[in-house]
């Protein structure tokens, strides 16, 4: 199967460099007329230049593709707004969102200034936030949309000195999970990718050789699956260095304790139990919990009727 974005259009946020250059780059070879949006600051946020979108939108219009760039801070909702405005005007649609500008300001908790928490949690959760507002009622009305989150392992398993970085990056899952709920009658599909590859934002943190295994490219071939017109829902793909991988969220089957042992030292003793992941699974949406531990409640009042 060729995955084509002929007739398509799509923004990719953080497009300037790295995983969002590479990004830009392949769906416009794949037939999509790009965004590409990038503020053009440091890693860590600050400052601010057109040249490296530039630059992306000159070798996609020298490839012979469409794109125009937009220096958008995705942090700021009139700037986004406006993006997508002049978007609507030049193409008429927005198909494809590719949520993926971001910053680093790493330190440790203790010596992390609140406003540097505050930044990150606003460029990478608020950005998606943003982006993706400003194009879902567009969506809605197509009756068609595919939304990418970018996430990381900082923020699923934890990562020294992120707990700014970590915390934002797990919300734009929680994010997506009530998303795809939310997207699912009017055709909007809603994925997240967890990437890792050498970019100005990992340079400093492996070697040369390491890096060099790290191409975007291996990454963006993994994207691409995220956003087509057969794309999945709510998968997690984590991609780097050629491996593929999903990470996914399985709930034990748990245990049961009736109200008059409920205490700490019951749910204790029932801890083997409760963490048994032998009949684990998948929740399709957080009720579903509710109706897990109601159904045990209702078959034990039953038991003991
Ligand atoms: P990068 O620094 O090379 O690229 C990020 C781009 O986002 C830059 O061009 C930057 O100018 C742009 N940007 C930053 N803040 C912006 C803002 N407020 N508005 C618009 N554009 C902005 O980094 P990268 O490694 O390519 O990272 C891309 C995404 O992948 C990020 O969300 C990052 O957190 C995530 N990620 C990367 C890795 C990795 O190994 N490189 C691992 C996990 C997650």
């Amino acid at each position: 199967m060729t995955i084509n974005f002929t007739g398509q259009v799509a923004i990719v946020t953080g497009a300037g460099n790295g995983l969002g250059r590479s990004h830009a780059l392949e769906l416009a070879a794949r037939g999509a007329k790009v965004v590409v949006n990038d503020l053009g600051g440091a890693r860590d946020g600050s400052g601010a230049s057109s040249a490296a979108a530039d630059e992306v939108v000159q070798i996609i219009k020298e490839a012979g593709g469409e794109a125009f760039a937009h220096g958008a801070n995705v942090a700021n909702y009139a700037e986004v707004e406006d993006m997508v405005n002049q978007t609507m005007e030049k193409w008429g649609r927005v198909d494809v969102l590719i949520n993926n500008a971001g910053i680093l300001r790493d330190k440790t908790f203790a010596k992390m200034d609140l406003a540097d928490f505050q930044l990150v949690v606003d460029v990478h959760l608020m950005g998606s936030v943003n982006c993706t507002k400003a194009v879902w009622q567009i969506m809605r009305d197509q009756n068609y949309g595919r939304i990418v989150m970018t996430t990381s392992s900082s923020g699923m398993y934890g990562n020294f000195g992120q707990t700014n970085y970590g915390a934002a990056k797990m919300a734009v899952l929680g994010f997506m999970n009530t998303l795809v709920l939310e997207g699912a009658k009017n055709n909007i599909r809603v994925n997240a990718l967890s990437p890792t590859a050498a970019t100005r934002m990992t340079e400093d943190l492996l070697s040369e050789q390491l890096l060099a295994m790290l191409q975007p490219e291996a990454v963006t071939a993994g994207l691409i699956t995220l956003c087509h017109e057969d794309a999945p829902n709510r998968l997690i793909l984590c991609a780097g260095a050629g491996g593929y991988a999903s990470t996914r969220l399985f709930e034990t089957e748990g245990a049961f304790i009736p109200a008059e042992e409920q205490a700490g030292e019951a749910v204790l003793s029932k801890m083997p139990e409760i963490c048994d992941t032998d009949r684990q699974s998948e929740l399709a949406s957080g009720p579903s919990q509710t109706e897990k531990f109601l159904k045990m409640a209702a078959a034990h009042l039953a038991a003991n009727a």
